[in-house]
């Protein structure tokens, strides 16, 4: 699975561009599925169908990695940028940036120390393109990039950028590689521009129509030195399912479901209550119809940083508990 992970935390995909990731998954799980489609906005939706004896489930990770694009070009060829998704201008200092065609900046600030408001933090932070006039730099304004990292395999721990949201794609993979029989007509859904608004997943849910919708994502992790308000869920102590977020409140049969299995599987566990951000578990639960939805999150440390760290063993017990949970009948109590 490590190497499904390197190859999917080293590709290149900021939100709206996910090509180049949706091929390394579709080439992956084309064996394995019964049907796979790309719908008109990149969603990549990849169907297993069941015994026809149970529900409908859409099981989501998205594609796409935080990353900037280019919005000023200065007379002296600096640019300057805006973020593809939230990012926090004090962790992009001395970081490279790589844009679609391979280029590769610098990004630094302008002014020390950082001032303390983020949107003034912004507009300090500039690229560099090591050029030494206007008419030299390759890129143009409107062009995007990701952040520039190679994956390392610290043994127990993962190190990459875009571990959100490449490690739950990886999750999803595994989950349908090592699933023998399910009940269910389940919809592995690989979702586009998540992290500027969750929008792959609506359209997809839409489409979908799913009975029940879970989201395979990370989430913060608790257990480091700067204050994370007492946040309870900490890398390596399992997967955590989500109570809620800023954008959802998890449905509360599919949580117990989720954390009944987790008991009889011996699998460990957490509950995450989540006071910043949502993930595609919103879209999914209030698109169409609606569906029941919840999430199974993966403790990521410094996350939305181009260095993001998870717990191997958290990642393959979210496996575990994804496969335990579709292998059965709905349990709704
Ligand atoms: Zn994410």
């Amino acid at each position: 699975m490590k190497e499904t992970i390197k190859l999917l935390t080293e590709a290149y995909g900021p939100s709206g561009y996910e090509q180049t990731v949706r091929e390394i998954i579709k080439n992956q799980v084309e064996s394995y599925a019964d049907t796979v489609e790309v719908d008109p906005l990149g969603n990549l939706h990849v169907l297993k169908k069941g015994t026809g004896d149970g529900l409908k489930i859409m099981i989501a990770a998205h594609m796409d990695e935080i990353g900037l694009m280019v919005s000023f070009i200065d007379k002296h060829g600096f640019g300057r940028l805006t973020g593809l998704g939230t990012l926090f201008p004090q962790s992009l200092v001395g970081n490279r940036a790589i844009f679609t065609d391979g280029t590769v900046a610098v990004i630094n600030a302008e002014k020390w120390p950082f001032p303390e408001r983020i949107d003034h933090s912004f507009r300090n932070l500039y690229l560099d393109f090591g050029v030494l006039r206007k008419e030299d730099v390759p890129v143009h304004v409107g062009d995007v990039a990701a952040f520039q990292r190679p994956f390392v395999d610290l043994g127990e721990t993962l190190l990459a950028k875009s571990l959100d949201d490449r490690i739950g794609c990886a999750v999803m993979i595994e989950t349908l590689k090592q699933l023998k029989t399910t009940p269910h007509e389940i919809y592995f859904v690989f979702t586009v521009q998540e992290e500027v608004g969750t929008r792959g997943a609506i359209t997809s849910a839409y489409k979908v129509q799913p009975d029940v919708a879970i989201a395979i994502d990370v989430t913060d992790s608790g257990d480091v030195p700067e204050h994370k308000q007492h946040f309870e869920v900490k890398m390596g102590q399992g997967p955590a399912i989500k109570v809620m977020d800023i954008g959802m409140l998890a449905h509360p049969n599919l949580r117990e479901w989720m954390v009944e299995t987790a008991i009889a599987n011996d699998i460990p566990y957490q509950l995450e209550i989540l006071r910043l951000g949502s993930t595609d578990a919103r879209a999914m639960q209030v698109a169409g119809a609606g569906s029941m939805a919840g999430g199974i999150s993966i403790p990521c440390r410094h996350l939305h940083t181009p260095s993001e760290m998870v717990n191997y063993q958290d990642v393959q017990q979210t496996v575990q508990l994804l496969l335990a949970l579709l292998s059965n009948p709905v349990v709704l109590g």
